[in-house]
C-alpha cells in the first residue's frame, strides 16, 4: 500500500461508547490540532458495539476528513480492535487512547515533547486510578506484579495501552503475528528507547467498564502465557518438592511399620491423595492453557475482519470487503 504519511494518528478502540464519543472527539480534535496542525487523523475502531457508537463515528467521518472509522465485523476485544486501527493508521507518530477518557488526551502534548528528545515510545504510567473499585485496583496491582515476576522482559508496572509511539516501533509491533495479543507487553518486548509519563488516571467520563471480571481473567492469561513459559516449569518444581515430601513420608511409614505397629493412617493417606490429585489437575490445566494457545496460533486465522472503512482520505471513503487487510505485513 503506498500511502502518504501523516504527522499524527490517534487510534481509539470503541465498544458501546456512545456516551463518551462526542466529548472524546472534541477533546482529541483540539489536542491533535495543537500538536500537529492540520496534519493528523483520528482512527475510531468500532469493536462490534450494540449502541449508536458506529453511527456517531460515521457522522464524524462524513463532516471531518481527518476522521477514519473502521467497523469490525463483530466484537473482537480491545486488543484486536486496537491492532486493526494500528494497521490502518498512517501517522509518523501514533497515539493510542481508550474511548472513555480515563486517560486525558491533553497529555499528548507532553508525550510529543518527550518524543522530540529521541524517545521511541512514551507510555502513560498511572500514579493513581480514580473511580475504580478497590477490587479492580487490587487485582490490577497484583496482576502487574505477578506478571513482572514471571516474565523475562521488563513490562512496566501500572501501564495501559495509553501511549505515543513512533513509526519505527509500530512497524516492529505490526510484524508480530500472534493471535493472543497483549499489546503493552509486546511493545515492551520491542525495546528501543521507551520512557514513562506519570499521570493521574481519572474516572470514566460516562458508562461502565467494558472489562468485566471474566474478560480481565482472559486478558491476564493471555499476558502470562504470551510472555512466560515459567508456569510450565512449575510442574517440575512441584514434582521435586513433592518428591522430597514423599521421601519423608516413606521414612515415616517405614518407621511406623517397624516400631509403632499401626494400621491406621486413613487420614494421612487421604490428605496425600487429595493434595497430589489437585496439583495434578492444576498442572494439567496449565498445560491445557498453553496447548490451547498453540492450537489457536497454528490456525493462522486473520486477526480481525473489517466490515467497512469510512474516511474521506483513505482512498476516497472506500468500503473494504470483509476479510481484507488482516494479517500484519512485516
Ligand atoms: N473496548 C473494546 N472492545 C471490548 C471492550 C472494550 O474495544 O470488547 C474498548 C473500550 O471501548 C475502551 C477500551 O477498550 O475504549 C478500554 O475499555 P474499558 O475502559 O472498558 O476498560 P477499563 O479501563 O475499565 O480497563
Ligand atoms: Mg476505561
Amino acid at each position: 500500500m503506498s500511502q502518504t504519511r501523516q504527522k499524527l494518528s490517534t487510534v481509539v478502540p470503541c465498544y458501546n461508547e456512545e456516551e463518551c464519543i462526542d466529548e472524546l472527539y472534541q477533546r482529541l480534535t483540539a489536542v491533535s490540532a495543537q500538536a500537529a496542525g492540520d496534519d493528523y487523523e483520528i482512527v475510531f475502531v468500532n469493536d462490534g458495539s450494540r449502541d449508536r457508537t458506529w453511527d456517531r463515528v460515521a457522522e464524524f467521518a462524513a463532516k471531518d476528513s481527518r476522521v477514519v472509522g473502521i467497523d469490525l465485523s463483530r466484537n473482537h476485544g480491545p486488543q484486536l480492535a486496537l491492532t486493526a486501527g494500528l494497521q490502518i493508521c498512517r501517522g509518523e507518530r501514533i497515539f493510542i487512547i481508550d474511548a472513555d477518557l480515563q486517560d486525558p488526551p491533553e497529555l499528548l502534548i507532553q508525550m510529543m515533547e518527550i518524543m522530540d528528545r529521541g524517545v521511541d515510545v512514551v507510555y502513560g504510567q498511572r500514579a493513581t486510578r480514580a473511580g475504580e473499585t478497590w477490587i479492580k485496583r487490587t487485582m490490577a496491582a497484583m496482576f502487574y506484579r505477578v506478571l513482572r515476576g514471571l516474565t523475562d522482559i521488563e513490562i512496566p508496572l501500572d501501564t495501559g495501552d495509553f501511549r505515543l509511539m513512533n513509526r519505527r516501533a509500530l512497524d516492529v509491533l505490526l510484524s508480530m503475528p500472534e493471535q493472543h495479543r497483549f499489546v503493552r507487553g509486546m511493545v515492551s518486548w520491542i525495546g528501543l528507547t521507551q520512557q514513562p509519563l506519570v499521570y493521574d488516571r481519572s474516572e470514566r467520563f460516562a458508562g461502565v467498564t467494558k472489562y468485566p471480571f471474566r474478560k480481565m481473567l482472559n486478558f491476564a492469561a493471555d499476558a502470562i502465557t504470551g510472555f512466560s513459559i515459567r508456569p510450565l516449569r512449575l510442574a517440575s518444581h512441584i514434582g521435586v518438592g513433592l518428591g522430597f515430601f514423599g521421601l519423608f513420608l516413606l521414612g515415616y511409614t517405614l518407621y511406623s511399620w517397624l516400631f509403632l505397629k499401626t494400621v491406621e493412617g486413613w487420614a494421612s493417606l487421604m490428605t496425600v491423595v487429595v493434595i497430589i490429585g489437585s496439583v495434578q489437575m492444576f498442572v494439567l490445566g496449565l498445560m491445557g492453557e498453553y496447548l490451547g494457545r498453540v492450537y489457536m496460533e497454528t490456525k493462522r486465522r486473520p486477526l480481525f475482519v473489517i466490515r467497512e472503512i469510512v474516511s474521506a482520505r483513505h482512498a476516497g471513503g472506500t468500503v473494504a470487503s470483509a476479510g481484507e487487510s488482516d494479517q500484519p505485513t512485516p
